[in-house]
């Protein structure tokens, strides 16, 4: 009977549909270019990512209505000098590059309470035309954002630290672009290749962290208490946000925003990773704080390069090159 046959169908259906959440089969995950799991549609399945009145979400934009704080110095900064022994990983998970470090370094001081052991650093960024820091300084975006995850080191893992207001201390800095390679970040962008699908991992020789960042300007910052930029989105930050920029070549950019897909090598369609940061929340009744050397640069003070403009810049230089022989 074709009715009884329909409906056998439909219960097989349901009964499929249901052992999918029952055997955990159907993850939930979250992205940043559909509809359907974008940052808005986040608190549907992570009811914390829900941006309710007077929480403290990240990321902000900042602006000058800042609190000077004089005891805000430079914060300790342990083992970043360092050549650690072993092996790092690096990862694509599907919303990010993931530098996995191991032991061996920790922040502290400036305003923390206490030591927070460094766990992983990762990176937020745009596409070629657009810009892509997840952190805005008078509303302009920066063409990459890099976050060093430090976890409390009283803490027993990542799950007891998210429970903790001050669970964690995500070191923030912002990145530029400029026509020549930087070198250190060299060692994690000629990788890239290798880990362009997600899931993929690569082993990284460990170098002196301190040359990812612009080290002469590491007693300019801003302090303010936030969130997790990715599901669940716990309120369990303090956020340092560097003023002064880091920065990478416009080549090494570009392989971020063409070279790393959000989907496996083997799924039928591909999607490129691009554009992975959360939209800007308000302050509500929180106070940012500029560290004792800050110098409240403005973002016309701080000349923003757009991807596009300087990618046009790049091949006009080659051209012009080429045409005289250079
Ligand atoms: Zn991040």
């Amino acid at each position: 009977m074709p009715c009884s046959f329909i409906g056998a169908e439909m219960i097989l259906a349901i009964i499929t549909f249901l052992m999918m959440f029952i055997t955990g089969s159907h993850t939930v995950d979250f992205c940043y270019d559909e509809s359907h799991c974008d940052p808005y549609a986040w608190g549907d399945a992570f009811p914390s990512c829900h941006p309710i009145l007077e929480e403290h979400h990240s990321p902000i934009n900042l602006d000058h209505h800042m609190t000077r704080n004089e005891s805000l110095e430079a914060l300790h900064l342990d083992g970043f000098h360092a050549v650690h022994t072993g092996h790092w990983k690096l990862k694509n998970n599907g919303h990010s590059v993931v530098l996995e470090v191991g032991n061996g370094m920790s922040v502290s001081g400036g305003g923390l309470p206490g030591t927070y052991h460094t766990v992983q650093l990762h990176f937020h960024w745009g596409s070629l035309n657009t810009n892509g820091s997840e952190h805005t300084v008078d509303r302009h975006r920066y063409p990459m954002e890099m976050h060093i995850v430090n976890m409390k080191s009283s803490h027993p893992n990542l799950t007891s630290a998210l429970d903790d207001p001050t669970g964690l201390a995500v070191l923030a800095f912002f990145i530029d672009l400029y026509y020549i390679e930087n070198v250190h970040f060299g060692r994690i962008s000629r990788l890239l290749p290798s880990i362009a699908y997600k899931g993929q991992t690569a082993t990284v020789k460990p170098f002196p962290l301190i040359g990812l960042l612009p080290e002469s300007h590491l007693s300019q910052y801003y302090r303010y208490h936030g969130s997790l930029t990715t599901p669940p989105c716990s309120q369990a930050v303090i956020w340092t946000m560097y003023e002064v920029p880091t920065y990478i070549s416009w080549s090494q950019f570009e392989q971020f925003v063409t070279g790393i897909f959000s989907t496996e090598e083997d799924e039928e369609f591909v999607a490129h990773l691009h554009d992975n940061f959360r939209h800007i929340h308000p302050t509500f009744s929180r106070s940012v704080y500029a560290s004792k050397d800050a110098k409240l640069l403005t973002a016309t003070a701080n000349h923003l390069y757009s991807p596009a403009l300087s990618i046009f810049l790049l091949q006009l230089t080659l051209t012009v090159g080429i045409i005289y022989g250079l």
